[in-house]
């Protein structure tokens, strides 16, 4: 005996039919399941740019949502507006007596959430919510005290000791699907419908869908066994490239832990997929923190570092957006991120460093610029990577660790491979000068294409007289916490 007559699935970050939670208990529960995404333009407003790859990747995605749907009977309904009202409009139009959706744990989408929740009350349908994007969730993973863990190694270690076969276990579609609402859904609007362009996602060779995920996802099993030697090698294949898929659920995290921890009999693969598994957690760890403090979106999880005094000069956070630091690895970064929408993990920490502790800006603004260039934006992990760059955070890099430009581009890209692959204008240095052009005679900046200060920058600061400023920037404010202690 169902439930419902009449329930509707709206999908919002988890583009799949496939090991769906929201999805699979709609079938169950409901004779007539429709299913809907919403192009909400509370969110499409606030893009700054209107030929946004992350629309465009939704966009191909939902394509093929509507086709995987419509194979099982079913079909997607793609409407474009305020999701706030147009779920209630749609629940109320189609009659039907509850909405299932998957949990999001974005203070704003909580907020969105609980509005249509009542909307849909004051009309007596139900708004039905389910754990689908973590294994762990909210209050889940508590300490000894009960309360959340904010140091990232007890945290990791208390989720594997939870970790059990029944977490990572799939929530079934296919053998459902009969009660999908079939047909009748118009066509999906184009990109240009709602206001936005095409880009060049599709030359990047990102694949979108589910189809893109798994074509990753396989081709990164090939390599899984060398992830903990490879990662953290720009100019290599090392990660698993999947960060956005996983941003838009086009493939189930259930999938990918169940993976992961089935590679430990393999002894081959084994130590690379326990790395892995170790970043599927952090990514947990860090969406633990946003909800159980979401005072992180904004401001420091150590609230001390709310005094920093940031210099925030303009010119050099212009300079650090727009690749012209003067510092190889860091402008190499930068424009792979305003180039493609993806950044490598090791220049993450690198560029978000060299932000905060070199050009001594506020790491907001920073955390701010990759949330609008990334393609696998997401607010928690994000703002968990930035606040451990800046020290601010849980479970942070120690303020009085500073990455070297130099040094780190000595280490992760010895022979300058991942340098000059971003910047043509680099790619006839010398080996010896790739970390350091400046230091080139100018007998070799004429043979070499790259004129320091014309075809190239000079570095915009001293690293060593900005890792002092920086320095006395964080123990100013640690002094300060300790005498009003
Ligand atoms: C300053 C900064 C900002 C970041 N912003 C984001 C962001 O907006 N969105 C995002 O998904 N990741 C972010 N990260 C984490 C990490 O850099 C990316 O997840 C990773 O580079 C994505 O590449 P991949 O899928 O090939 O990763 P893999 O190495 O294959 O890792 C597998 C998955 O684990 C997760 N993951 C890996 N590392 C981390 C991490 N440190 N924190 C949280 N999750 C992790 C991601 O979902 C990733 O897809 C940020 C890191 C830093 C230092």
């Amino acid at each position: 005996m169902k439930r419902y007559d009449r329930a509707l699935v709206w999908f919002r970050r988890d583009l799949r039919a496939e090991d769906h939670a929201a999805l699979s208990h709609a079938l169950a529960e409901a004779r007539e399941v429709y299913c809907i995404f919403v192009f909400d333009t509370e969110i499409l407003d606030a893009l700054e740019r209107k030929d946004d790859r992350r629309v465009e990747f939704i966009w191909h995605s939902l394509v093929e949502l509507k086709s995987t749907l419509r194979r099982l009977g079913g079909d997607l309904h793609v409407l474009h507006g305020r999701a706030r009202s147009e779920v209630p409009d749609f629940a109320r139009s189609h009659d039907v007596q509850a909405v299932y959706v998957n949990h999001d744990y974005e203070p704003i989408a909580i907020a969105r959430d609980h509005d249509v929740a009542e909307r849909l009350a004051a009309e007596q349908r139900v708004l039905h919510s389910f754990k689908d994007q973590v294994i762990f969730e909210k209050s889940e993973i508590l300490n000894a005290q009960d309360s959340p863990y904010v140091v990232f190694t007890p945290y990791k270690r208390a989720w594997l000791a939870r970790v059990g076969r029944r977490d990572s276990e799939p929530h079934p579609v296919a053998d459902r699907a009969q009660a999908l609402s079939p047909g009748n859904a118009p066509p999906l609007p184009d990109l240009e419908d709602i206001g936005f362009a095409r880009t060049n996602l599709t030359n990047l060779g990102i694949p979108a869908g589910e189809s893109g995920a798994r074509l990753l996802f396989e081709d990164f099993l090939g390599r899984v066994s060398a992830y903990a030697e490879r990662r953290d090698y720009p100019a290599m294949v090392g990660p698993s490239l999947l960060s956005v898929h996983l941003r838009f659920g086009t493939i189930s995290i259930r999938e990918l832990v169940r993976t992961a921890i089935a590679l430990d009999a393999d002894a081959g693969a084994r130590a690379g997929a326990a790395v892995w598994l170790s970043e599927l957690i952090w990514r947990e760890f860090y969406f633990s923190i946003l909800f159980n403090f979401p005072h992180v979106a904004g401001s420091a999880f150590r609230s001390e570092y709310d005094a920093l005094k940031f210099e925030n000069r303009e010119s050099h956070f212009h300079s650090w957006c727009n690749a012209a630091t003067g510092y190889p690895l860091v402008d190499a970064a930068m424009r792979q991120l305003n180039s493609s929408g993806y950044m490598h993990n090791r220049l993450r920490m690198l560029s978000a460093s060299f932000l905060v502790k070199d050009l001594h800006v506020d790491w907001r603004w920073g955390e701010r610029y990759f949330a609008q260039c990334l393609n696998d934006f997401d607010l928690a992990a994000n703002n968990g990577g930035w606040q451990w760059c800046a020290s601010t955070g849980c479970d942070a890099q120690p303020y009085f660790r500073i990455f070297n430009p130099v040094t780190q581009s000595r280490r992760f890209d010895p022979e300058g491979r991942f340098i000059r692959m971003q910047m043509p204008e680099l790619a006839g240095v010398p080996e010896k000068y790739i970390h350091e052009p400046w230091k080139m005679p100018l007998d070799i900046q004429r043979s070499s294409g790259c004129l320091i200060g014309e075809t190239y920058p000079a570095p915009v600061v001293d690293h060593a007289v900005s890792r002092k400023k920086s320095l006395a920037i964080y123990s100013a404010v640690r002094s300060q916490s300790r005498s009003r202690r």
